[in-house]
Parts: structure tokens; sequence; C-alpha cells
């Protein structure tokens, strides 16, 4: 028999808390740069004050991510031993045991742990939960303690009608052969036609739906928390490289000269990237939840008696052997999962889920939710990224041409004026424009000039005044422009 694996903690919650970090980490760090590099703004001590927060957040979010670290109970005929989680390594045998239970740790009952109790008075917090999913899984486990320590009860089977040994009176194995040797003293018995048409017509069943068997199968064979670990740090990584390129960004704009705009959509674009890595982190989850639900839900009955095979999770009758993964009862029609030893069939998680083919498509819609998710995260993040490197090459050009101007270049002064005039690249300045305009008409630019006497004609950014507007159309027009001549003709 297989070793059933039951999930502890799923890593709902260490999901989201290691997301946590990662977007408040390095984000605070950005802000605190920015915030630092413009303390002398208004908007730089904010910048200062958000970044401090979110970085003293994170130690906590850390700390709460640890605790809450994905971890698996595997069950087996002499014990538990845990796998992953604060008492990973952990063997612990039936008899060793006293108690098991769920308490709620805070007053708001926000938080649940499964506490265990051992003989020798030892008692073991093995888990601690908030997520309604990770509470669900916290239960299970302590209901299979409680079934295989006495304290509560599998419940009893809804009997079928079965057909019992003409011997010993033993519930006989359905199969199609037309007599069947009882496993317990060995007669030989006859089996009704009736009951060999359902179990051919069942394996006929079974055999068109072999892809819930391998999807079972592979649900049950899924790596365990070295699996989910691994994709929580994948995740991780991933959101602090994308938090890095944001980083690097803002230094080849040059920090000090960042706008919030810029700033904004730098934090937006690193916030999309943090949630789509952790959507994809949380497609692996499903397949846990899945598991949880198979194994408590839908488990075989256990041998009663040594020789005999597993029984009908719902009535009890012997299963058919030598159907892989998922049985079919002969005599009700559930499908049973084999190989699983866990016991306690909770009413609280059975709930509305009376097939496989219901959790496996289950499973799937959730797959498909985080799926689209995580796509369109990672496709808003792609779009903003694209954006980004523009507006920081735009930004990185601009802050050439001023240094290009400074040296004489007077073209380079031309764009600077047209940058502050439009508001491209840097925020919109019409007086500054003019301050640009005149750098450039001062060497002979012509455009320049008839750009500062349109802007003295409608008093863009400067005093409106019609003569020396005059003036500037004069020389723009003696210097090449032939917009300056006719504008110079509306003028009069
Ligand atoms: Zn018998
Ligand atoms: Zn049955």
């Amino acid at each position: 028999m297989r070793t059933a694996r039951l999930p502890i903690h799923l890593g709902v919650d260490a999901l989201w808390r290691h997301a946590g970090v990662a977007a408040c980490l390095l984000p605070g760090c950005t802000l605190v740069l920015t915030g630092w590099a413009q303390r002398a703004s208004g908007g730089g001590v904010a910048a200062l004050a958000i970044g401090g927060a979110l970085l003293l957040s994170t130690p906590w979010l850390a700390w709460l991510a640890w605790r809450a670290r994905p971890s698996d109970a595997r069950l087996d005929a002499s014990g538990m031993s845990i796998d992953g989680g604060p008492h990973s390594g952990l063997f612990v045998r039936w008899d060793e045991m006293a108690r098991a239970e769920v308490r709620w740790l805070d007053s708001t009952n926000t938080t649940s742990a499964l506490a265990l109790s051992l003989r020798d008075g030892q008692t073991l917090t093995l888990a601690v939960a908030a997520d309604p999913a990770e509470v669900a899984s916290l239960h299970s486990l302590a209901e299979t303690i409680r079934v295989r320590l006495g304290e509560a009860a599998t419940p009893p089977p809804e009997r079928a009608d079965l057909v019992s040994c003409r011997g010993c009176g033993a519930p006989l194995v359905p199969s199609d052969h037309e007599s069947i040797r009882c496993s317990a003293c060995g007669a030989d018995n006859t089996l009704p036609s009736s009951l060999r048409e359902r179990v051919a017509a069942q394996r006929v069943a079974d055999t068109t739906n072999r892809s819930t068997a391998t999807a079972v199968e592979r649900l049950l064979d899924q790596p365990g928390v070295r699996g989910t670990r691994a994709a929580l740090w994948v995740a991780t990584l991933a959101a602090v490289a994308a938090w890095c390129l944001v980083l690097v960004s803002f230094r080849a704009a040059g920090i000090s000269a960042l706008d919030w705009f810029l700033i904004g959509s730098g934090f937006f674009n690193g916030w999309a990237i943090t949630f789509g890595a952790f959507a994809f982190a949380r497609i692996a989850l499903a397949r846990r939840r899945a598991l949880l639900l198979l194994s408590t839900t839908f488990g075989a009955r256990p041998p009663t008696r040594a020789g005999e095979g597993p029984g009908c999770r719902q009535c009890g009758a012997p299963l058919p052997t030598g159907s892989g993964a998922v049985a079919s009862c002969a005599y009700c029609g559930a499908q049973s999962v084999l190989g699983l030893d866990v016991r306690p069939l909770l009413e609280r998680v059975r709930g509305h889920r009376t097939s496989i083919e219901g959790v496996l498509s289950e499973q799937r819609a959730e797959r498909s939710t985080w799926l689209k998710l995580a796509l369109s995260a990672s496709a808003v993040a792609l779009l903003g990224a694209g954006w980004l490197v523009v507006q920081v090459s735009v930004t990185r050009e601009f802050a050439e041409d001023v240094r290009r101007c400074e040296a004489d270049d007077v073209e380079a002064c031309s764009k600077v004026a047209l940058a502050y005039f439009n508001g491209s690249a840097v925020k919109q300045d019409r007086a500054e424009a003019y301050r640009f305009n005149d750098l450039a008409c001062e060497r002979g630019h012509a455009e320049s000039c008839a750009a500062q006497a349109s802007a003295l004609r409608f008093g863009w950014g400067v005093t409106s005044d019609l003569e020396r507007a005059r003036k500037k159309y004069e020389r723009a027009c003696e210097l090449g422009s032939t917009k300056a001549c006719t504008d110079l003709e509306d003028l009069d």
C-alpha cells in the first residue's frame, strides 16, 4: 500500500506572504533612494515615509511566510512523518500520540493552529494557518489522527445487499467470472449474472474513463513540499529580478530627475510582474488542494481483515481488483481511490463533491483561473516594460540634449525648448521653453527665433508684447524661416 500524503500546509498563506515580501522590499528601497535624492521637495519626504513603512513591514511578512511554509504529513501503518515546516523530519508513532486538535490562536479567530499532544505530555504545534483552504486542511489531518487514535469513528458504511459466501458469509469480491473462490474460507461460489453484468459494464466504463484514472495517479504522485517550495522561490526571484530592472531603469533615467509619473509607472510594472509571478506559482497549489480533497473524500476503506481487499468508500463492499488507481463499486457505483490510508471521509470537506471527476474539473477550473490571471498580469507588465524603456530613453535623450546645449549645440537647445513647450520628456514649462529658444535664437537658429516670436505674440510663458514679437519675426525671416515671413505679414 502506498504511503498516504496529506498536505498540512498547502502553501497558500506562504505564497501570498512571499508575494508581500517581494512587493515591499525592493519597492521600499527604491522609494527611500528616490525620496532621499529629492528630499528637499514635499514629494521626496512622502516617498521617504512610504518607502520606510514598506521596508519596516518586510521582516514581519517574512516571519509570517516562514511560519506558514508548506508541509506534508506522510501516514503509514506505523505512524506519521512530517515533511517540511517547523517539524520537518519528525516521526511520531501512532501509539505515542494522545490527541490532535485545531485551536484558534488569537482572540479575533483568524488564525488556527493544529496541536498534537503526545503521551509524554509534550504538545507540538504542527502548523498555523489563516487561509480557509489551509484551515480545512488542518481539520482534515486532525480528524485523520483522531480516527487513528479511536477517538472518532469512520462513518458506518451504507450497507448494500452484498453477495456473501455460502460457506462462511464473508462478502465476495465482485467479478465478471461465473464462479469465484472465497478469500476467507476457500469455498467456490457462483456469482449472480446481474452482478457479473454490472462488473463487466463498469469495467468498460472504467477503461473509457482512463483519463480520470491517469489524472488521479498524477495527483497522488505529484511532487511534495519540495516542488511547492521551489515554485515559491522561483516566483520570489522573478519578482526580485523585476524590481532590480525597475531600479536600474530609474538609475538610467537619473534618480534625482525622476518625475512622479515615471516612478508610478515603474512601480505599477513591478507590482504587475510580482502578481503575475505568484499567480503562476499559485497554479501549482491547485494540485495540492485536489490531493487533499481526493485523500480525505475518496479514499477506499482499508481492509478490515488481513488478506482482504479494500472496500467501497460508501457502502463498504469489496472492490473489484486490478483496476488501477480508481475503482468503481459494483453495488452502489461510487468511485474510490485505491492505495490511500486516510480514513476520516470528512463530512466537512465532502460537501457537494460526489464524484472524482468533480474534484478534477474543480482543479482544472482553479488552474485555468490562475493561469488567466498570471497571463494577463504578464501581458500588462510586458506592455508597461516597453513603455518604461521608451520613457527612460526619452528622459536620457533629453538630459543629453541639455548637456549638448550647454556645450553650444544650437540644434540641441532648440530640441530642449520644444520638449519644454510640449511637455514631452519633461514637465511642460513654457517659460523654460522661451529661455532655451532664446539661447538658440541668439546663435542664429531661425526656427527658435520664430518660436520666440509666437510666444511673445500669444503670451506663452512670457508677457505678450507685439513690438518685440515683430522684431523676432523679422530676425527669423532674415535667418531664412519662410513661415516667420508670412506670420510677419499676418501681424500687420
Ligand atoms: Zn467463505
Ligand atoms: Zn459501494
